[in-house]
């Protein structure tokens, strides 16, 4: 589907799901626009909807200034930023892990990059700590508080009080940081 606002041309995907009770349009940071909504609910309801929200879509592009994606357009440019990047991203993992794990003194194991938008960072049981490419895009102080967060989970796995109190050692500003980081996806 595809709506027209003042001229810009905005394609929209539709995803019906059982279990969803409202409708609701979601903008990825990269672009792409999705509507959810249960079965049985027509195209026309969808469009009528999305026609709505048509003052805030057009001003969620303006202010970005990025250009409305479809998934498929967005994800080659997803995997042309990935061959870009990764070897930069892997270089700041790797360096930004030793500096700030010389002060944790955790045991990790093997530190990869991933083709991944939709997540920042992960740390496995096992050990291992993955970083998404957009990392060699982040402010390097985002980037430092996003290597201590996936450090910390090599020590408390989970997002308890005992966790922050570990990142706040050495990112004290580690709320801020964590919002902002929040806002760019
Ligand atoms: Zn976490």
């Amino acid at each position: 589907m595809e709506i027209d606002i003042k001229g810009m041309k905005i394609p929209y995907t539709i995803t019906r799901r059982s279990h969803q009770k409202t409708i609701r349009l979601r903008i990825s940071s990269g672009g792409v626009v999705s509507v959810s909504t249960r079965k049985n609910v027509s195209d026309e309801v969808i469009s009528d909807f999305v026609r709505r929200q048509a003052t805030w879509i057009y001003s969620w592009f303006s202010k970005r200034n990025i250009l409305p994606k479809t998934r498929v357009e967005r994800g080659n440019v997803v995997s042309n930023e990935y061959r870009v990047y990764k070897e930069k991203a892997k270089d700041i993992a790797l360096k930004k892990v030793t500096y700030w794990n010389s002060i944790y003194g955790f045991v990790y194991k093997k530190i990869s990059i991933r083709k991944s938008e939709t997540r920042w960072g992960s740390c496995s049981r096992k050990g291992n700590l993955q970083f998404s490419y957009k990392i060699a895009l982040l402010p390097d102080d985002l980037a430092d508080y996003l290597v201590v967060h996936e450090l910390c989970h090599l020590c408390e796995f989970n997002h308890s009080d005992r966790f922050w109190k570990l990142v706040s050692k050495t990112i004290p500003d580690y709320v801020d940081r964590r919002k902002k980081l929040k806002g760019i996806f």
